[in-house]
């Protein structure tokens, strides 16, 4: 018997707007796609938040039992810069910019990208495909949508005929959105534009002579527009119709809307039977993006170098803040949500590291069974971590008062707890026991807040010698000082 025969585990879908109960295609085995990176820079916080959500969601299927086939693609070509149907391609800008051949570009981050998430303990996906592998597939697809006669061909490039495609479908449906809304809320083509109506989106674009990123196809050298990849993708591993497909927000339009159509276009079937967008993650209120600049590295919170936190998290802890908010909610990022957090996380671990020295009695004071139901209960829920972590906290109460002998618990039931805190501390939310380390890094915080202080009471008496000598003495063993406006902070 696995555990995914014993619960039932309901999920928002964005395709009907409702809570489902989630039932696979195969009894069992569940196939996930999720859009991965455009990999032209390195990877910021909010993308690790959409990535770290869908890895939550995977561990969880994998601890109820199920056989997951998890694609998360790397888009290395095709992604045109502010998302657009025309102008350079992300990649190949950067590449021009840095005078490296794309691939440079593309095998720096992809690197940066996998060093990141292993610093955040993620599982590796199953198989993590790229656009540029799968050019031929990608063509296979647009000959087939012409056949069917949902796209034209002009001037080198095959665009989706959305008009047409509506007309027996409906496009717009992911995203809630009306056609001949679209089409009145945006501008009439020009002379220059090829497409037949502003709505279309390019399968396949000509690609000019400065355009350095190009594959031959029937319609001349081009490359694959955005949207297609992922249909190829997700298509060749996972079927013509598949379970999940996940991605941030702010890809359920035009991208996931995209897909669809491309999909139903090419093959007459439904591609999702359960569509999941995670929110996005904001900094000072707004939408963390690299485009924009208000954006924070992961490496920066690590280390403390930045001009927005005021002293070094660990990527555990910045996990564990992430999972306090549940991934269809927008969460903002800020110094004091931090170190709020932070103390609860060291308090989790530290109930955690104490489960097995607890003394043992005659009998348990709560219900085990039923506390442990309840994070399953809040899992099933559509992936509700912050009730899960709430849960968690109800069983640290209890852990603290048997330390201090007020409750007391059974050997049998101090087994089952510690089982439990552990399954769904480490396999499902996917943390990491550093208590020691961040005990350590605690302490650490402490003596330089310390020396932070004694440097401004010796520049307050003007005793320049004694604060260069603490500023100095704590660079040479990696330590800098920041003076700001809001005071004085740190960075390792
Ligand atoms: P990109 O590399 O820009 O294609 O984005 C990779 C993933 O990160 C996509 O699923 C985006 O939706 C997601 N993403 C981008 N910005 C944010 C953000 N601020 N918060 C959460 N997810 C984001
Ligand atoms: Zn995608």
């Amino acid at each position: 018997m696995q555990l995914y025969q014993e619960q039932t585990v309901r999920i928002h879908n964005s395709l009907t707007g409702k809570k489902e109960t989630f039932i696979p295609l195969n009894e069992g085995q569940i196939g996930m796609y999720v859009c991965g990176p455009t990999v032209y820079s390195n990877v910021h916080l909010g993308n690790c938040r959409t990535f770290m959500s869908f890895d939550m969601i995977f561990r969880y299927f994998r601890h109820l039992g199920y056989k997951v086939r998890y694609v998360r693609n790397i888009t290395d070509a095709g992604h045109l810069v502010d998302d657009a149907e025309d102008g350079e391609d992300k990649i190949a800008k950067k590449a021009r910019l840095e005078q490296l051949e794309p691939m440079e570009v593309v095998q720096r981050y992809t690197l940066d990208f996998h060093n990141i998430l292993e610093k955040f303990n993620f599982l590796p996906p199953s198989i993590e495909p790229t656009a540029t592998g799968h050019i031929i597939e990608q063509i296979e697809i647009i000959k087939e949508i012409l056949k069917k006669g949902y796209a034209y061909e002009i001037n080198g490039s095959v665009y989706f005929d959305v008009v047409k495609f509506n007309k027996s479908n409906d496009y717009g449906k992911l995203s809630g959105r009306k056609l001949e809304d679209m089409i009145a809320n945006t501008r009439e083509l020009t002379a220059q534009d090829d497409k037949k109506s502003p709505q279309d989106f390019a399968l396949w674009k000509k690609a000019e002579p400065e355009h350095i990123m190009r594959w031959p196809s029937p319609w001349g050298d081009g490359f694959p527009g955005w949207h297609l990849e992922c249909t190829a993708m997700s298509t060749k591993y996972l079927g013509e119709t598949f379970d999940i497909h996940g991605g941030g927000m702010d890809l359920k339009f035009p991208h996931h809307e995209c897909e669809i159509a491309q999909a139903e276009a090419s093959n007459g079937k439904s591609p999702v039977n359960y569509w999941l967008h995670a929110n996005m993650l904001t900094l000072n209120g707004k939408k963390m993006a690299k485009s924009t600049g208000n954006s924070i590295l992961p490496g920066e919170i690590f280390s403390g170098e930045n001009n927005i936190l005021s002293k070094p998290f660990s990527p555990s802890m910045v996990r564990f803040f992430m999972m306090q908010a549940h991934y269809t909610s927008i969460l903002d990022i800020s110094n004091d949500a931090l170190l709020a957090s932070e103390k609860g996380f060291n308090k989790l671990m530290e109930a955690i590291n104490s489960i097995k020295s607890l003394p043992e009695g005659k009998k348990t004071n709560f219900d085990i069974n039923t506390w442990r139901q309840g994070c399953y209960d809040a899992m099933n829920d559509d992936f509700n971590t912050p009730i899960l972590i709430a849960k968690l906290f109800d069983a640290v109460k209890h852990i603290n008062l048997i330390k201090e002998n007020t409750e007391s618990i059974t050997i049998e039931d101090k087994d089952l707890l510690l089982q439990t805190m552990q399954n769904f501390t480490f396999d499902i939310l996917g943390l990491e026991n550093k208590k020691s380390s961040n005990v350590d890094s605690e302490k650490l915080s402490g003596v330089v807040e310390l020396l932070i202080q004694l440097r401004k009471e010796a520049r307050e008496n003007k005793d320049f010698a004694t604060s260069d000598k603490i500023r100095d003495q704590l660079a040479g063993l990696g330590i800098q000082l920041k003076d700001g406006k809001e005071g004085t902070t740190y960075s390792l």
